[in-house]
Protein backbone atom coordinates (compact mmCIF):
# COMPACT_ATOMS: atom_id res chain seq x y z
CA UNK A 1 0.00 0.00 0.00
CA UNK A 2 1.41 3.74 -0.71
CA UNK A 3 0.19 6.30 0.73
CA UNK A 4 0.34 9.80 -0.72
CA UNK A 5 -0.46 13.28 1.17
CA UNK A 6 -1.49 16.47 -0.47
CA UNK A 7 -2.83 20.05 0.64
CA UNK A 8 -4.70 22.71 -0.42
CA UNK A 9 -5.09 26.51 0.06
CA UNK A 10 -8.01 29.32 -0.92
CA UNK A 11 -8.88 32.44 0.29
CA UNK A 12 -11.91 34.71 -1.28
CA UNK A 13 -13.19 38.24 -0.50
CA UNK A 14 -16.07 38.49 1.62
CA UNK A 15 -18.68 40.85 0.05
CA UNK A 16 -22.15 41.77 0.66
CA UNK A 17 -25.12 40.57 -1.29
CA UNK A 18 -23.86 36.99 -2.23
CA UNK A 19 -25.13 33.42 -0.20
CA UNK A 20 -22.12 32.39 2.32
CA UNK A 21 -21.16 28.69 1.23
CA UNK A 22 -18.74 26.68 3.31
CA UNK A 23 -18.08 23.06 3.00
CA UNK A 24 -21.64 22.65 1.74
CA UNK A 25 -23.90 24.86 3.93
CA UNK A 26 -24.99 27.46 3.29
CA UNK A 27 -24.65 30.25 6.18
CA UNK A 28 -27.74 33.19 7.16
CA UNK A 29 -25.65 36.48 6.64
CA UNK A 30 -26.04 39.11 4.17
CA UNK A 31 -23.00 39.24 2.99
CA UNK A 32 -20.92 35.93 1.26
CA UNK A 33 -17.63 35.36 -0.95
CA UNK A 34 -17.17 36.33 -3.99
CA UNK A 35 -16.12 34.03 -6.75
CA UNK A 36 -17.37 32.46 -10.03
CA UNK A 37 -18.51 29.57 -8.88
CA UNK A 38 -20.65 29.35 -4.67
CA UNK A 39 -16.77 30.17 -3.44
CA UNK A 40 -16.74 27.65 -0.91
CA UNK A 41 -13.29 28.27 -0.22
CA UNK A 42 -13.38 25.24 2.25
CA UNK A 43 -14.31 22.79 -0.48
CA UNK A 44 -11.90 24.58 -3.09
CA UNK A 45 -8.82 23.97 -0.40
CA UNK A 46 -10.39 20.21 0.01
CA UNK A 47 -10.26 20.07 -3.99
CA UNK A 48 -6.70 21.21 -4.55
CA UNK A 49 -5.48 18.80 -1.50
CA UNK A 50 -7.07 16.04 -3.13
CA UNK A 51 -5.97 16.60 -6.75
CA UNK A 52 -2.67 17.48 -5.18
CA UNK A 53 -2.13 14.15 -3.42
CA UNK A 54 -3.31 12.50 -6.60
CA UNK A 55 -0.57 14.37 -8.80
CA UNK A 56 -3.14 16.07 -11.06
CA UNK A 57 -3.23 19.35 -11.72
CA UNK A 58 -5.09 21.69 -9.37
CA UNK A 59 -8.77 22.89 -8.92
CA UNK A 60 -8.68 25.73 -11.76
CA UNK A 61 -6.93 23.65 -14.39
CA UNK A 62 -10.50 21.49 -14.15
CA UNK A 63 -12.90 24.12 -13.76
CA UNK A 64 -11.38 27.50 -14.96
CA UNK A 65 -13.27 30.62 -13.53
CA UNK A 66 -13.83 31.40 -17.32
CA UNK A 67 -16.15 28.19 -18.00
CA UNK A 68 -19.20 29.89 -17.65
CA UNK A 69 -20.84 26.10 -16.94
CA UNK A 70 -19.45 26.85 -13.68
CA UNK A 71 -20.65 30.05 -12.43
CA UNK A 72 -22.34 29.84 -9.24
CA UNK A 73 -21.96 25.99 -9.47
CA UNK A 74 -22.55 24.29 -5.92
CA UNK A 75 -18.83 23.29 -5.33
CA UNK A 76 -20.31 19.79 -3.58
CA UNK A 77 -20.35 19.00 -7.38
CA UNK A 78 -16.82 20.03 -8.01
CA UNK A 79 -15.87 18.10 -4.97
CA UNK A 80 -17.93 15.05 -6.51
CA UNK A 81 -16.01 15.26 -9.70
CA UNK A 82 -12.35 15.34 -8.14
CA UNK A 83 -13.29 12.08 -6.45
CA UNK A 84 -14.72 10.67 -9.14
CA UNK A 85 -11.55 11.71 -11.11
CA UNK A 86 -8.99 10.31 -8.31
CA UNK A 87 -11.03 7.28 -7.79
CA UNK A 88 -10.76 6.65 -11.65
CA UNK A 89 -7.23 6.15 -10.83
CA UNK A 90 -7.00 3.75 -7.95
CA UNK A 91 -6.81 5.56 -5.63
CA UNK A 92 -9.00 5.39 -2.28
CA UNK A 93 -9.48 8.33 0.45
CA UNK A 94 -8.36 7.62 3.58
CA UNK A 95 -8.96 11.23 5.47
CA UNK A 96 -9.09 14.75 5.11
CA UNK A 97 -8.25 17.37 7.65
CA UNK A 98 -9.34 21.08 7.35
CA UNK A 99 -9.05 24.40 9.21
CA UNK A 100 -11.20 27.43 7.66
CA UNK A 101 -9.81 30.88 9.06
CA UNK A 102 -12.36 33.26 9.86
CA UNK A 103 -13.37 36.59 11.81
CA UNK A 104 -16.66 36.14 10.73
CA UNK A 105 -19.56 34.52 11.09
CA UNK A 106 -19.09 32.22 13.82
CA UNK A 107 -18.33 28.61 12.56
CA UNK A 108 -18.42 26.25 15.07
CA UNK A 109 -22.22 25.66 14.99
CA UNK A 110 -22.08 24.69 11.38
CA UNK A 111 -19.06 21.99 11.84
CA UNK A 112 -21.44 18.89 12.34
CA UNK A 113 -23.18 19.95 8.76
CA UNK A 114 -20.31 20.79 7.15
CA UNK A 115 -18.82 17.26 7.88
CA UNK A 116 -22.27 15.78 6.66
CA UNK A 117 -22.00 17.16 3.92
CA UNK A 118 -18.41 17.18 2.64
CA UNK A 119 -18.86 13.13 3.73
CA UNK A 120 -21.65 13.10 1.35
CA UNK A 121 -19.48 14.07 -1.56
CA UNK A 122 -16.81 12.18 -0.49
CA UNK A 123 -18.00 8.99 0.52
CA UNK A 124 -15.83 9.48 3.67
CA UNK A 125 -17.78 9.33 6.97
CA UNK A 126 -17.96 11.83 8.65
CA UNK A 127 -15.20 11.49 11.59
CA UNK A 128 -12.89 10.55 8.61
CA UNK A 129 -12.82 14.81 8.06
CA UNK A 130 -11.26 16.95 10.41
CA UNK A 131 -12.74 20.53 10.25
CA UNK A 132 -11.33 23.45 12.64
CA UNK A 133 -12.19 27.11 12.58
CA UNK A 134 -10.33 29.71 14.21
CA UNK A 135 -9.99 33.49 13.93
CA UNK A 136 -6.76 35.27 12.66
CA UNK A 137 -6.74 36.98 15.86
CA UNK A 138 -7.54 40.92 14.16
CA UNK A 139 -4.17 40.24 12.36
CA UNK A 140 -4.17 41.63 8.44
CA UNK A 141 -6.81 41.09 5.66
CA UNK A 142 -8.63 37.57 7.19
CA UNK A 143 -8.49 39.49 10.70
CA UNK A 144 -10.26 42.15 9.62
CA UNK A 145 -13.11 40.33 8.11
CA UNK A 146 -12.49 40.86 4.53
CA UNK A 147 -11.96 37.55 3.12
CA UNK A 148 -12.06 33.71 4.65
CA UNK A 149 -9.37 31.19 3.74
CA UNK A 150 -9.09 27.69 4.24
CA UNK A 151 -6.39 25.03 4.39
CA UNK A 152 -6.60 21.42 4.06
CA UNK A 153 -4.33 18.13 3.72
CA UNK A 154 -6.38 14.90 2.42
CA UNK A 155 -4.37 11.41 2.73
CA UNK A 156 -5.38 8.72 -0.31
CA UNK A 157 -4.04 5.19 -0.31
CA UNK A 158 -3.40 3.10 -3.55
CA UNK A 159 -2.17 -0.35 -3.86
MG1 LIG B 1 -11.61 29.10 -4.84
Amino acid sequence: MKFRIGHGYDIHRLVAGRPLVLGGVKFDTDYGLDGHSDADCLTHAICDALLGAAGLPDIGHFFPNTDPAYRNIDSQLLLQRVVAEITQLGFNLSNIDATVIAEKPKIYPHLAAMKAALAQSTGLLPDEIGLKATTNEGVGDLGRGLAIAAHAVALLSRS
